[in-house]
């Protein structure tokens, strides 16, 4: 079964590289991503695999039901691309302005679509069902996987897995992590109110921009010298917003920023320091303050017996020279609400463009994927869904 498949996808390769350079000169934003949507639920209702649509929103889920007992696999693929203007010299760029696939999720849903197709073609062989489960918004908290789980995208699912196609990794290789494998991604807003005057006289303001570098210099300790080495956390402040004429002191100052955790009692315990360090420099200052404190996706926490399950099973792809853990990835990534509720496990296919030294990242205005990859990703995800099926299943043996 696992080989006449591995084919199959060998023979459609070019028909995921022609859908993947379709959706990429087509991108559309997160939860905007309509057309897409309906490209996706048309293509499976054209093959006869049953398709709901709208689920969470523009999510859309398929089922491959195998005639064969056994268990239920989801496979997820996102779909939304990012408000970058795509500054590629290539035929398949991006045709909308200031909109881009730039983190390869146009890879991600032609690979599902090409393995989703060839596992229905192949049913009267496949024990289980697969539940393809084609995910909006994945770039924009509060993120597609949410609502499409509240819409029963999970209903008597009994594994999920999910790919990452990543530029920056060499072709061939896969990279796969047990327990926490990507962050947790919060976002904060300060403002910090003073009252502002005349820059000459000083003694007559409270000046919010003093006070805001102080905040800001106070935070870096939250990392170094509050949480406990072992565990890995970022507080970055990316925006300082106080702006005045140069002989005025600003009356407020706002500041925004993420933090980065993996463990939940570091996630709370970093937003009340924060909250502590303000509170102290305003008292100091005499200033009054807000803090709002967004919680994003939570940490993709893998789990140990699917991804050991993965490992194995991605051996059996010829394509794949190097099985790799990867380190913990400060990233989010909302396939964490997925874990949340079932097993399962989530892996990066290496997708490094040939000939190139350094890839352009994800999210750069020239990113670009080597698309031999999508084929490594589609039978990965192949591979592990048998192999899952045969683990489970107890007269079929391992296949070979
Ligand atoms: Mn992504």
């Amino acid at each position: 079964m696992l080989n006449e498949l591995y084919q199959k996808l060998e023979d459609r390769w070019i028909e995921m590289v022609n859908i993947r350079r379709f959706l990429h000169q087509h991108p559309e934003l997160s939860f905007q991503e309509k057309n897409t949507a309906k490209y996706i639920a048309d293509y499976y209702k054209e093959i006869g695999v049953p398709v709901q649509e709208h689920v969470g929103g523009n999510g859309v889920v398929a089922r491959v039901e195998g005639a064969l007992p056994g268990k239920t696999v989801a496979l997820r693929a996102d779909f939304d691309a990012l408000p970058i203007q795509d500054e590629k010299e290539v035929e398949y760029r991006s045709t909308v302005p200031g909109v881009m696939h730039a983190c390869g999720h146009d890879g991600h849903t032609a690979t599902l679509l090409v393995l989703g197709k060839t596992l229905h073609e192949m049913r009267e062989t496949l024990s289980g069902t697969v539940v393809l489960i084609h995910q909006h918004a994945e770039e924009y908290a509060p993120g597609g996987a949410k609502s499409m789980i509240e819409a029963g995208c999970l209903e008597d699912v009994d594994v999920i897995f999910g790919t990452h196609l990543w530029a920056t990794e060499p072709l061939g290789k896969v990279l796969h992590r047990t327990g926490p494998i990507m962050a947790a991604a919060d976002r904060f807003e300060i403002v910090i109110k003073g009252s502002g005057g005349h820059g000459a006289q000083p003694h007559k303001t409270k000046d919010s921009i003093v006070i805001g570098a102080q905040v800001v210099a106070e935070l870096q300790q939250i990392v170094s010298r509050r949480v406990n080495p072992i565990d890995p956390a970022v507080v970055t402040v990316g925006s300082f917003i106080a702006d005045n004429a140069f002989n005025v002191i600003a009356d407020s100052a706002k500041l925004i920023g993420t933090v980065r955790t993996f463990n939940p009692e570091v996630r709370d315990f970093i937003e009340e320091e924060i909250e502590q360090i303000l509170k102290g420099a305003c008292l100091s200052g005499r200033c009054d303050y807000e803090f709002v404190y967004e919680r994003g996706y939570p940490a993709v926490v893998n789990h140990p017996e699917e991804t050991e399950l993965f490992i194995q099973s991605a051996d059996t792809v010829d394509e794949v020279h190097t099985v790799e853990e990867i380190e913990m990835q400060m990233g989010g990534e909302d396939f964490a609400f997925y874990l949340e509720h079932v097993k399962g496990t989530f892996f990066f296919t290496g997708a490094k463009p040939d000939n190139v030294e350094t890839a352009y990242p994800h999210h750069h205005p020239k990113f670009d994927l080597n698309e031999k990859a999508l084929l490594i990703a589609a039978k990965s995800l192949a591979s592990a869904t048998i192999h899952y099926q045969d683990k489970h299943s107890v007269s079929k043996a391992v296949p070979k």
